[in-house]
């Protein structure tokens, strides 16, 4: 069972090929499985999250207690941040894993830890595209966010091992690649001693098979301009990326320690949009920060309004014990979070209708991930999985798309986060 973001289905899928490796049958997230044991990789980053995770395992442990499952692990970031607490509140559980015990974990399930397999995976996303996790860990001192205390220092993966995966995930046709990372623009300084993300996308190009790129998770400060230049030379490498901006208010960026300013992240925006015609921005925001104002408020309401992000994502502060800004009061009241967060995505809902409006009429070429109701749905290189927009093309007796190949698509009509298209190859 994976909880949580990309990283953690990065993480089950690098200890599935393991256990399969030792001869384990292993199936993720199967409904009504039958299986013996279950792992639970688990998310501990905010309360929702932390509520989802421990739920998941009480229902396991129950299972447990009825004969269904002989044996329950839990690993993962809930786990690495509250093991104490865990193995006090749920005994049940046979054992309890931090982010970074693979190899203990693998030992407890009388499994050898295969040195030769590291980043080889069993893939759990459809078998075009991987996640492709390029360092754990983060070094910066945001101060609402419980990463570090989870998983660590950042650690850079050595930009060899790197393409040797993406050409092993090729070679099992993977055409594309998500790069993730909790700081994407950070790789490359623990190890090299200076930023190597673009010579890392530019490498990553070159395999044989890799048909789209896309970057996750940019950090403002600091950002790698030269990366933009790859990004304009390669055509495999989407025009798209993601950055996580947290707030528009300077004073709200400054009491979350971004190390960065209003000013800044709208010039910044503005380069980049001159240096990539067209590139879609994802970004992601909080609402209801310590201390947050009606007037902070309001003008992230009006910065997102002009900014006009292509795909937005807006959450609610949550209070994290441990993290700098548990030091200060949880003074915004619940509801008001989230009557912020709402109307931030009232903004953007209409932002992104209208873009999508502008798409009619236009071809794009989409990649098709899965069938549902009827449709072939699938992507554009300016959207992700799971987060962004999608483009369904009914399924005619004519036309026959088979997920994972690529086809062009004119865009005959458009809601807010959706396309509806024709085939035209
Ligand atoms: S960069 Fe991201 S993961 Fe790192 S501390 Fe800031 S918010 Fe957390």
């Amino acid at each position: 069972m994976t909880l949580g973001c990309s990283k953690n289905i990065f993480d089950s899928e690098v200890l599935m090929a393991q256990l399969r490796a030792n001869d384990y049958d292993v199936k993720h997230e199967e409904a009504n499985s039958d299986a013996a044991i279950v792992v639970i990789n688990t998310c501990g980053f905010i309360d929702n999250a932390k509520e989802e995770s421990i739920n998941t395992i009480l229902q396991y442990a129950e299972a447990k207690a009825n004969g269904l499952v002989d044996k329950v692990y839990v690993t993962g970031c809930l786990s690495e941040r509250y093991r104490d607490e865990l193995e006090a509140d749920i005994p049940e559980v046979d054992g309890y894993f931090g982010t970074r015990e693979l190899p203990r974990l693998l030992k407890t399930l009388k499994a050898d830890y295969k040195k030769e397999l590291v980043g080889e995976r069993l893939l759990t996303t459809p078998s075009h595209y991987a996640y492709f996790k390029i360092a754990e860990g983060c070094d910066r001192p945001c101060s609402f966010c419980a990463i570090p205390l989870m998983r660590g220092k950042h650690l850079s993966t050595p930009m060899e091992d790197l393409v040797s995966q993406a050409k092993s995930l090729a070679a099992q046709g993977v055409k594309e690649l998500m790069l993730i990372a909790q700081d994407l623009t950070y790789y490359g300084l623990d190890l090299y001693k200076e930023r190597k993300l673009a010579e890392l996308v530019t490498k990553l190009s070159e395999v044989e098979g890799i048909e789209w790129i896309r970057l996750h998770y940019a950090f403002p400060t600091g950002f790698p301009m030269e990366v933009l230049d790859v990004m304009v030379d390669k055509p495999n490498v989407c025009n798209y990326l993601d950055m996580p901006l947290q707030h528009a208010s300077t004073r709200m960026l400054k009491a979350m320690r971004r190390g960065t300013t209003r000013e800044k992240t709208t010039e910044l925006i503005r380069q980049i949009r001159e240096r990539v015609p067209g590139i879609a921005i994802r970004t992601t925001l909080i609402c209801g920060y310590p201390g947050e104002t009606e007037e902070d408020f309001q003008e992230m309401c009006d910065w997102v309004a002009e900014m006009r992000f292509d795909r937005l994502g807006c959450f609610e502060y949550s209070h994290e014990e441990q993290t700098h800004a548990f030091n200060f009061e949880d003074d915004v009241p619940a509801e008001v979070k989230k009557q912020r967060t709402e109307a931030i995505m009232e903004i953007q809902s209409q932002i992104s209708l209208e873009m999508n409006e502008a798409k009619v009429g236009k071809e794009y070429k989409v990649l098709f991930d899965r069938y549902e109701g009827g449709f072939a749905v699938g992507r554009t290189e300016f959207d992700s999985p799971d987060v962004d927009n999608e483009v369904l093309v009914k399924i005619t007796d004519e036309q026959h798309i088979r997920l994972g190949d690529y086809a062009m698509v004119r865009i005959d009509s458009a809601d807010h986060y959706d396309l509806h298209g024709t085939l035209l190859s």
